[in-house]
């Protein structure tokens, strides 16, 4: 049986690329983007090897009393991230998406050569980004004529090994085998990215920004706390019933849900938002808002 939550699973760029494999094999109309995604997963797997000083060793009063209450254990901005290893991550994803020569090309090489000349500094942007100093991000890009989405991109998928590795460190002070009862993140207070059925019937919701996961009510719209069924719907999608799609009509927002019972193929969560896209589409058409929004 496979448990998603299960904290010490390691992946392994074979079972990356054998899990981008099997969604390819449904989806062929995505194996462009897939595969771009295959090779900076795989990187940011590595990169987990090479991360120190993210290990959040001092355990203050504060987060010991937080971890009792309804409050996740640290603000984004305490966050700790390994900078040496985010940058030399950043520079390789840089050289995977300018392989690609799609449209980000242009802004990517801008942001090479900015950092290679030292003209700017990864480590600004870094705290840019952690402490939500959003117009400092946005004056980067303009004086660097860099896409402020693609600039986020960069930033964000650099840190998120840190992010894991400093979510996962620091989760072992909260009781993982009871429910939280809040919708955000109990670690970092951002919103669910995805809702997961386990094969153990239980549910339990990923974090958009650090990648932690918790357990969950079942019938709970994360973003505004409803649990009144006659409010909260799920729709099945079309020939693939690995997937629900979970919306609260109180707040308008919906999330995907992975129903691990229902799938056969292997599963890399972070690979799962990014093979749905045709989902999103369908349901901001629908008038619903998508509940994280750290990377559009
Ligand atoms: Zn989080
Ligand atoms: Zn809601």
């Amino acid at each position: 049986m496979v448990n998603t939550m299960d904290k010490h699973r390691i992946f392994t760029s074979d079972y990356i690329s054998n899990a981008v494999n099997d969604i390819k094999k449904i989806k062929p109309d995505y194996s462009l983007l897939l595969d771009l995604y295959e090779r900076i997963f795989i990187e940011q797997e590595n990169s987990r090897n090479s991360i120190s000083q993210v290990n959040p060793l001092v355990l203050t009063e504060s987060i010991s009393e937080k971890s009792k209450g309804q409050f996740p254990l640290v603000d984004i901005s305490q966050l700790i991230i390994d900078g040496e290893s985010s940058e030399k991550l950043f520079m390789e994803i840089c050289g995977i998406l300018l392989t690609a020569g799609n449209g980000v090309t242009e802004s990517v090489r801008r942001a090479v050569d900015a950092l290679e000349s030292q003209t700017l500094r990864a480590k600004e942007l870094f705290s840019a980004f952690i402490g939500g100093d959003e117009s400092f991000l946005a004056i980067i890009a303009e004086k660097f004529n860099i896409d402020i989405q693609v600039l986020r991109f960069l930033i964000y998928n650099s840190l998120k090994p840190s992010l894991n590795m400093f979510s996962q460190g620091i989760s072992g002070s909260l009781d993982e085998e009871k429910e939280w009862g809040e919708g955000f993140c109990p670690v970092c207070g951002s919103m669910p990215e995805l809702s997961v059925f386990e094969e153990n019937g239980k549910r339990s919701l990923l974090c958009g920004f650090c990648g932690y996961q918790w357990l969950s009510k079942r019938i709970y719209c994360p973003f505004c706390g409803n649990t009144d069924h006659e409010t909260l719907q799920y729709f099945e999608i079309e020939g693939e019933e690995e997937y629900r799609v979970d919306v609260c009509e109180k707040c308008c927002r919906y999330i995907k849900t992975l129903d691990m019972k229902k799938t056969s193929r292997l599963v890399y969560l972070p690979l799962e938002n990014v093979s749905t896209p045709y989902i999103d589409v369908r349901f901001k058409e629908m008038g619903y808002k998508a509940g994280n929004t750290v990377i559009e």
